[in-house]
């Protein structure tokens, strides 16, 4: 895949870049290697500052800066402007959370027969850092805010359609005051991955993309004995109960679903309803879908911008037919548009079965499955029926179900009468194929620390 900024809207290719040498990409290994030795003696104070005007940048730059991810991969520019900003605020809380969370953990001294113990988080050095376009600035933030505030440096192998945004993050966080090496964009295909991985100055590695991506990167870490995190995709379940406000659940639904133009690892995919409340649930989100208005992500009347790439559509429609070949039916969208650009109707499908690709595959667009259950575990035995486990949604007014969901749905993240989100105060990952480690809070940066035990006799 060439490195290149590429117009959703139009298919027109804006700017191409060349690859990093082999030896570019050693000199920016050695340079990462010295600023981590550097960094690592800084106190959390001195990095907060850097870090708070990192945030004070990404907040002054905003249009600019979502207009720039707007043109690389098509979300709104509304949702654009939103991203920076949140990325502005994880920034922020980083910053001043960071000296609590790398606090030393006292431990019982005298059930371990010393005068002291405790337990240190210090840094473990250069981190990979392997990001996807979807969210082009939120997914490197919330690994690098944490990261950088630890006393770890980053290198950035973004994803090849959004070099822009990548260079900028390089440059946002030099201008801020971080010195030369703490964080390091890597124009490079995902081919020099393992040759960066196995380099032993590269300590660790962070990857948010998809299942192939994460095995090949686990493999390379797994024979190297490096540490990973990684976030992989998902196809949450969104479950509605009878007792659930199915009105507003139909709301959200719209919108957890084509948040990011469908292109969300947190996007509820699969709509699970109970047979009482299906047919209301079910005409009032078709309806809502449909009544999305697709278009230039830079419009402000745009609600779905078009998909990043040509062969992510193909992909989409690939599965949305077949589903309708094998007997699926289609409420709303469903048909690929002609003309330019890479744009898909707001779609729901259902009478979906397990031979169909939509019943067990991450569908990465605007597109919903809808399945009718007539039972609580019926409900919790298809939305567990899947290879993923990342978020998942419950809406019920039952309490007592409420705990259920929370200990049934098997998945990183249980939401319930609410949208699955990422917050800089919450842990965030997946089980099952949908990866491991967790990023974000506190669980987050010690995922990227040297957890130290300090005996003292
Ligand atoms: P992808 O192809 O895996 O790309 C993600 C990143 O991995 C890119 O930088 C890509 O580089 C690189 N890459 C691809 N194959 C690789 C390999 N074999 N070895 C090393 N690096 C490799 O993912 P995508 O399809 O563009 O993105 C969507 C996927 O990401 C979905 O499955 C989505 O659910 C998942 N995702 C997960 C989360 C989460 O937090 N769990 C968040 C967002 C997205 P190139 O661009 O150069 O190929």
């Amino acid at each position: 895949m060439s490195i290149a900024t590429t117009d959703p809207r139009t298919g027109q290719v804006l700017k191409t870049y060349e690859a990093m040498s082999d030896a570019q990409v050693d000199a920016a290994i050695e340079r990462t290697d010295l600023a981590y030795r550097d960094l690592r003696s800084t106190s959390i104070a001195q990095r907060g500052r850097w870090l708070e005007a990192a945030a004070d940048l990404l907040d002054a730059e905003r249009d600019e800066i979502a207009r720039l991810m707007t043109t690389e991969m098509g979300k709104t520019f509304a949702a654009s402007k939103a991203e920076v900003t949140k990325c502005a605020a994880a920034c922020r809380f980083y910053a001043r959370h960071a000296a609590e969370f790398l606090a030393d953990r006292p431990a019982d001294a005298s059930a371990v027969s010393a005068t002291r113990a405790f337990v240190r988080y210090q840094p473990i050095g250069p981190v990979l850092a392997v990001m996807p376009w979807n969210f082009p600035l939120w997914q490197v933030v919330r690994f690098a805010a944490p990261a950088l505030m630890a006393g770890n440096t980053g290198l950035l192998k973004h994803a090849s359609n959004v070099p822009q945004t990548a260079l900028l993050l390089e440059n946002v966080f030099r201008r801020a005051g971080f010195p030369e090496g703490a964080f390091t964009t890597l124009l490079v295909g995902s081919d020099a991955v393992n040759r960066i991985l196995s380099d032993p100055r590269v300590r660790a590695a962070t990857l948010t993309g998809s299942e192939p991506a994460g095995r090949s990167i686990a493999q390379i870490a797994g024979r190297e004995l490096k540490k990973t995190v990684l976030e992989l995709g998902g196809s949450d379940p969104f479950v509605v109960m009878p007792s659930a406000d199915v009105e507003l659940a139909a709301e959200v639904a719209t919108t957890a679903r084509c948040q990011n133009n469908g292109q969300s690892c947190i996007a509820a995919k699969r709509f699970i309803v109970h047979a009482d409340v299906y047919d209301v649930f079910a005409e009032a989100f078709a309806h809502r879908m449909s009544a999305l208005r697709v278009g230039d992500p830079m419009d402000g009347d745009t609600d779905v911008g078009p998909l990043a790439s040509e062969r992510g559509r193909d992909e989409v429609d690939a599965q949305v037919r077949d589903a309708v070949d094998k007997g699926a039916t289609v409420l709303c969208g469903g048909e690929k548009p002609t003309g330019d650009g890479w744009f898909y109707p707001p779609t729901v499908v259902t009478d979906l079965r397990p031979d169909m690709r939509m019943w067990s595959e991450e569908v990465f667009g605007p597109v919903a499955g809808l399945y009718r259950v007539s039972s609580y575990d019926e409900a919790i035995e298809v939305a567990n029926g899947t290879s993923y486990g990342l978020g998942s949604n419950a809406w019920t007014r039952d309490a007592q179900e409420q705990e259920r969901f929370a200990t049934d749905l098997d998945a990183g993240a249980v939401f319930v009468n609410g949208m699955t989100t990422s917050y800089p105060e919450l842990p965030f990952g997946g089980v099952k194929n949908s990866g491991y480690g967790r990023e974000l809070s506190a669980q987050g940066m010690h995922e990227f620390c040297n957890v130290k035990t300090v005996w003292v006799g």
